[in-house]
């Protein structure tokens, strides 16, 4: 199990001001100390930390669960397009919204959350909102009167024969994590995304070529990342096979080829030492689902301009939610609303007591 860090909560008076933001002192988790807070948000990844920043911001007792601190930010080394920062690895991104969010006093826990549940309150007194109670893989529970979903995607896999065989030993999903395994080598990569590009170029650091494989007919990242390509294509580091989906992976130990539904060069077995998958991430709405929130098709949270789901005080933000675009400032500007939306949501039930 995962070693998890746990820093008591520090009180905010005037001469414990928020500290600038590359104080290495500054705590990066903070254990859970209320029994009832405002908000908790799911999910470790920049648009989690956001919403932390803007909860802490408005007095919101906040409690943030997340799993892989940071997300999948992390597993790209250039982030040239979030406001602000010209240039920065999306790790550096990460870092500096966690620290921002950790200015204030919210408490930030490296947890697994495995089951939120709905519950209506039964004492007379009460508000008429119901409290959430979210438990832990660890099994703590907490109780929160509103949930913010910002749990992200998992990678989605080819669903090939061999992918599962050749899991980390030649098939992997992060170029930026694991391509330096294979330096001056034959790597091939599927996809045609954006995100897809930018690990072909990250691969073109380590290896000898490599093999953008696309089902369509062209890959569409954006344009800089275009030019990118093209230069490398140029260098003759990149080469794209358009129109061509991988049926098999072959190996022995590791990784020795790949199966083509259509040949490349007169044939259909490819040789090459590791094949990266970029083909877009599956989102984690399962527990949302679970509680009762609406999904599209794609399973992707369905939520309104205030970042509201269907259900009173839940909310939703970033890659899991249903907006087309998705990108770390997207996400953080719905995480923005989300947090302002729980926000007046408690104010008004607060209001509204039990007749
Ligand atoms: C290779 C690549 C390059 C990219 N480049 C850029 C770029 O240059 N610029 C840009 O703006 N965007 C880029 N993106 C997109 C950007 O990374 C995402 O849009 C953004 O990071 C999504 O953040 P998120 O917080 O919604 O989700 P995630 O980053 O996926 O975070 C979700 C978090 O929730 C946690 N979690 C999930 N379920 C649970 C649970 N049950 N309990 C607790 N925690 C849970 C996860 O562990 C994770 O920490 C790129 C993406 C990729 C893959």
């Amino acid at each position: 199990m995962r070693q998890k860090t746990k820093t008591k909560s520090v009180k905010k008076t005037a001469q414990n001001e928020p500290k600038p933001a590359n104080d290495a002192k500054r705590p990066n988790t903070r254990t859970s100390t209320h029994s009832e807070y405002d908000i908790a948000i799911i999910g470790g990844g920049v648009v989690g930390f956001a919403a932390a920043m803007y909860a802490g911001r408005f007095r919101m007792k906040t409690i943030l669960f997340g799993d892989k601190m940071g997300g999948v930010i992390i597993t790209t080394d250039v982030v040239e397009n979030y406001p602000g920062f010209k240039r920065l690895t999306g790790q550096e991104l990460a870092d500096k919204v966690r620290e921002h969010a950790m200015d204030y006093e919210v408490e930030m826990e490296e947890e697994l959350v495995k089951d939120i549940g709905k519950q209506e309150r039964n004492d007379a007194k009460s508000v008429n909102a119901p409290v959430f109670k979210v438990t832990t893989e660890s099994g703590k529970v907490i109780n929160a009167k509103t949930v913010l979903f910002a749990t992200g995607t998992k990678w989605k896999k080819l669903g090939v024969p061999g992918e599962e065989q050749f899991a980390n030993k030649g098939v992997h999903y992060c170029a930026l994590c694991d391509g330096s395994f294979f330096k001056n080598k034959i790597i091939g990569l599927v996809g045609g995304s954006d995100s897809a590009a930018k690990d072909a170029l990250v691969l073109t650091q380590y290896g000898k070529k490599v093999y953008i494989i696309y089902r369509g007919d062209q890959i569409h990242p954006e344009p800089v990342n275009m030019e990118r390509v093209q230069q490398k294509i140029k260098e003759g580091k990149i080469e794209i096979i358009n129109n061509t989906n991988v049926k098999e992976i072959k190996g022995d130990k590791f990784v020795k080829s790949v199966l083509l539904d259509k040949p490349y060069k007169g044939k259909n077995e490819f040789p090459l030492d590791a094949l990266f998958v970029a083909i877009g991430h599956i989102p984690l709405s399962d527990l949302a689902v679970k509680l009762g929130v609406k999904v599209d098709n794609k399973n992707e949270i369905i939520i309104d301009r205030t970042s509201s789901t269907n259900m009173p005080g839940i909310y939703a933000a970033g890659d899991v939610v249903d907006t087309k675009f998705k990108q770390a400032i997207t996400g953080v500007g719905e995480a923005v609303s989300a947090v302002y939306s729980a926000y007046t949501y408690i104010g008004e039930q607060g209001t509204k007591k039990k007749k």
